[in-house]
């Protein structure tokens, strides 16, 4: 498979393309959905892809975050279809990181509540779930360029890997 600085040319390259080819295609061309595609696609591609499953450069950009994908790293065998599927790897990596926005922000509220503050963690989390639905009603095409982008940058990781290993073993 390639390396991490090919997938990060490839994931640059190929946004590029994809701007370039909307830009074209679509009259008038809408600024607000194409960044969010663009801006998904970029932190999809860079930090969020389909190596997550192995200590990989991806999973190091997260810093001192990157306890959030620990147990997928963990859990997920490497290149397995959950983490390399072309589709489901990509939704199965937004879900998760879904479900630990709302995890961590429930143990914060938590934690918060253990220093003498009084706020239910659950009718918080409620409340970000709701708000995020509102968010994702009121801006349906951002919402649906921004997921698009997501998914399309694990697909493309995946391509490369598919590509790559078919190569190695052709030449
Ligand atoms: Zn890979």
């Amino acid at each position: 498979m390639p390396g991490a600085r090919v997938h990060d040319l490839i994931t640059v390259s190929t946004l590029a393309a994809f701007d370039i080819l909307y830009m074209a295609k679509v009259h008038p061309a809408s600024l607000a959905p194409l960044c969010c595609f663009s801006g998904a696609y970029l932190f999809a591609g860079l930090a969020c892809a389909g190596d997550l499953d192995t200590n990989s450069r991806e999973y190091r950009r997260w810093g001192p975050l990157r306890f959030i994908w620990w147990p997928y790293r963990v859990l997920v065998p490497h290149r397995s279809w959950v983490s390399h599927g072309l589709i489901a790897g990509g939704i199965i990596r937004a879900l998760y990181l879904g479900a630990m926005f709302f995890l961590l922000s429930w143990v914060g509220v938590w934690l918060w509540n253990r220093c003498g503050m009084h706020v239910d963690p659950a009718s918080v989390t409620q409340l970000e779930a709701h708000s995020l639905g509102q968010i994702m009603r009121a801006h349906t095409q951002e919402s649906l360029a921004f997921l698009a982008g997501f998914v399309l940058a694990g697909t493309t990781h995946s391509l490369a890997d598919i590509v790559s290993t078919g190569l190695k073993r052709w030449l």
